[in-house]
């Protein structure tokens, strides 16, 4: 009897436990000193000023959105291939989603038709390292830097990851990671907001707080009396938990080891099913320092959505975990209602989405397993082959 292969497992070592459990024994369960390592952790690492812990990667891109002051009447140009938060953001706050069609290599945004979307109402430019490729993320700093407006980054995909020496979170004016347990780290749910910006760290400290103002470090005390109740503006309650912050930080000092396990499975994979007919492997530019997210192959041209559903059940039924990464986020039943949109208006991202196949991917998967999951996807894409015939 095979065990079950998960699409994706969480990593939680003895050191993470051990810091939940002195949160637990202390008196402070939420904002205290937990977060500000975590903070410090993730600064460091994408080296900028400021990180802001939220509680999901959603919140912070919902504050990113609130902090460059974008509303309705705006326009944001995006992916439509990602997951489906990084554009619902943008509706949060009543602006419009630009979409642009995708590179078929990288599957990261075209950067011709980036700049060719900018209108007078563009406000910023949200892009996605998607499945943790930081693939072009220059070049849309260079085109929002050229039209003076924002690049928000959403490097929910990409933590640790790199685009020539240059951390991901380091390329945008603000840039949001996600720790939800299918990412390189988790904190169970969490988020953070990174930015070199003080005035927009400010502000998303205080709205992840409820509008409270943020006093000034090194204040005294008695300056500060009264502050807690006074809210400058409209806030929420995104705040991290101690506990949650305790999990990231374990995770974040054990951040090398975990991306270095990762490349070695990826690796793994790449060898195994090199020589598989039929199959797109993920490729990496030689500038990237890939921080591998997920491990999502693509059939060829010839194949239909229909036969890439049939392979993933197969492999279902042989109790392994795979999944269509990601459909695209325009033609989502609300979105279309919402805009318009059609099949066909981003032929790329469309026959991309019909074809992915993302297979069990996390730290701790064995030889054996990504040996049978290659074997077994392999065996799956030739039935479809034999029906063909
Ligand atoms: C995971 C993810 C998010 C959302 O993060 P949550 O913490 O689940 O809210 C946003 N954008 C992308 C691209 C993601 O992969």
């Amino acid at each position: 009897m095979i065990d079950e292969i998960p699409l994706s497992r969480p990593d939680i070592s003895e050191e993470e436990l051990r810091l939940v459990d002195l949160v637990l024994r202390s008196d402070r369960l939420a904002g205290g000193p937990m977060m500000e390592e975590f903070e410090a952790l993730v600064a460091s690492r994408t080296g900028r000023r400021h990180a802001v812990a939220v509680s999901s990667g959603t919140a912070g891109l919902h504050l990113a959105m609130l902090a460059l002051g974008i509303g309705p009447g705006d326009e944001v140009v995006t992916t439509p291939f990602s997951f489906i938060a990084s554009s619902n953001c943008i509706l949060f706050v009543g602006a419009k989603p630009v979409f642009v069609d995708i590179d078929p290599v990288t599957l990261n945004m075209d950067p011709e038709q980036v700049e060719a979307a900018i209108t007078p109402r563009t406000k910023a430019i949200l892009a996605v390292e998607v499945f943790g490729n930081p693939a072009h993320m220059d070049r849309y700093r260079a085109i929002a830097a050229k039209h003076e407006i924002p690049l928000i980054e959403d490097s929910c995909e990409g933590l640790g990851g790199a685009w020539k020496e240059r951390p991901i979170g380091s390329f945008g004016r603000i840039a949001v990671f996600g720790f939800y347990p299918n990412k390189q780290i988790t904190t169970g749910e969490g988020g953070m907001i990174v930015t070199d910006d003080d005035t927009i760290a400010d502000a998303c400290r205080s709205m992840r707080n409820q509008g409270r103002a943020i006093p000034a470090s090194g204040q005294p005390r008695s300056s500060t009396l009264g502050m807690a109740f006074r809210h400058d503006r409209l806030g929420y309650n995104y705040r991290l938990a101690e506990l949650n912050c305790a999990i990231g930080v374990g995770q974040m000092r054990r951040l090398g080891d975990i991306l270095e396990k990762r490349d070695l499975v990826a690796k793994e994979y790449v060898r195994l099913l090199l020589d598989t007919s039929d199959i797109i492997l993920p490729t990496v530019d030689q500038h990237t320092r890939m921080s591998w997210f997920v491990f999502v192959v693509r059939l060829a041209d010839q194949y239909t959505a229909e036969e890439r559903d049939r392979i993933i059940q197969g492999m279902h039924r042989h109790d392994i975990g795979a999944a269509p990464y990601f459909p695209c986020i325009h033609l989502q039943p609300f979105y279309q209602e919402r805009f318009g949109f059609e099949s066909g208006d981003f032929p790329i991202a469309e026959s991309v989405c019909q074809r992915t196949i993302a297979l069990p991917f996390f730290n701790r998967l064995t030889l054996r397993e990504i040996d049978l999951v290659s074997q077994t996807l392999t065996l799956m894409i030739s039935r479809e082959n034999l029906k063909r015939t």
